[in-house]
């Protein structure tokens, strides 16, 4: 049997795709996110669906520990859990802002804290985080997303610096625009239909299964080759 692939927001857009395609592949998976029966609907070989809080280290443990004493220990750590919260920051709550830090930061945080140390004393691994272009570049309405994906570069840039030398890669993917159901959290309408208006004049987002065929590019390089970064947008999406 391959190696463990553990996918967090496999319940929706670009952790589904993932969980899929690692799963045709042959790979054992575990699938992470609060909707569990969305998960267990995909019906997949070999893998387990929990439902865990990403924010929650002692849930996400848990599933962690099952996956592992049953397929082996973790190989590809995909963390896609997250959420994009626009608003007009002087009229934004506080708790749409902390939502955005909690997930997107400490969301990657601890699959990290559980996973990342058996990499290091095995000598192998590879941890892939979806960032953004919003985590490389600002936009406007986007302040506190921005400075939670930028957090998401700067902790895997710094991580990798130091897990290097124990051959484990930390790689970060930053789509623009893909279709997916982000976007509807989002609580105000008129940034909403903005944002989708703007999507219609580039031609629509990305497809998931474009940013698979990217995690899927990096992660089938050879164990001792890093693609540290990938970014990947519409042509037409100039920012
Ligand atoms: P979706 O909204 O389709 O999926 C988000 C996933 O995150 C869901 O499976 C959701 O599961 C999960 N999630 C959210 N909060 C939690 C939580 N507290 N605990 C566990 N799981 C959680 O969005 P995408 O697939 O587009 O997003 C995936 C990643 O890609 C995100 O990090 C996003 O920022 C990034 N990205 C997306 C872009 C886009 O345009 N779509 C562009 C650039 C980056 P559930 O609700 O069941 O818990």
């Amino acid at each position: 049997m391959k190696k463990l692939v553990v996918i967090t927001g496999a319940s929706s857009g670009i952790g589904m795709e993932t969980a899929k395609r690692f799963s045709e592949n042959g790979h054992p998976t575990l699938l992470i996110s609060r909707r569990k029966e969305i998960m267990e609907s995909l019906n997949l070989k070999d893998s387990i669906s929990v439902k865990a809080d990403v924010t929650n280290l002692e849930e996400v443990r848990a599933a962690i520990k099952m996956a592992e004493d049953k397929y082996g220990k973790t190989d590809l750590l995909i963390n896609c859990a997250g959420v994009m919260l626009l608003g007009n920051i002087d009229k934004q709550s506080y708790e749409e802002w902390k939502k955005m830090i909690d997930v997107n930061i400490n969301g990657i945080l601890t699959t990290t804290n559980i996973i990342l140390p058996d990499m290091v004393k095995r000598n192998e691994g590879t941890i892939i985080n979806i960032s953004s272009i919003a985590g490389r570049k600002t936009f406007k309405n986007h302040g506190v997303y921005c400075g939670s994906k930028f957090a998401v570069h700067a902790i895997s840039e710094s991580i990798r610096e130091e897990v290097a030398d124990k051959n484990v890669r930390v790689i970060v993917l930053a789509p623009g625009v893909v279709e997916t159901n982000l976007l509807e959290h989002t609580t105000n309408e008129t940034i909403k239909a903005n944002y989708v208006e703007w999507k219609k004049s580039i031609g629509n987002g990305l497809n998931a299964s474009d940013i698979v065929n990217c995690i899927e590019f990096a992660y089938n390089m050879p164990q001792d080759i890093c693609v540290r970064e990938l970014v990947i947008a519409k042509t037409k999406q100039i920012d």
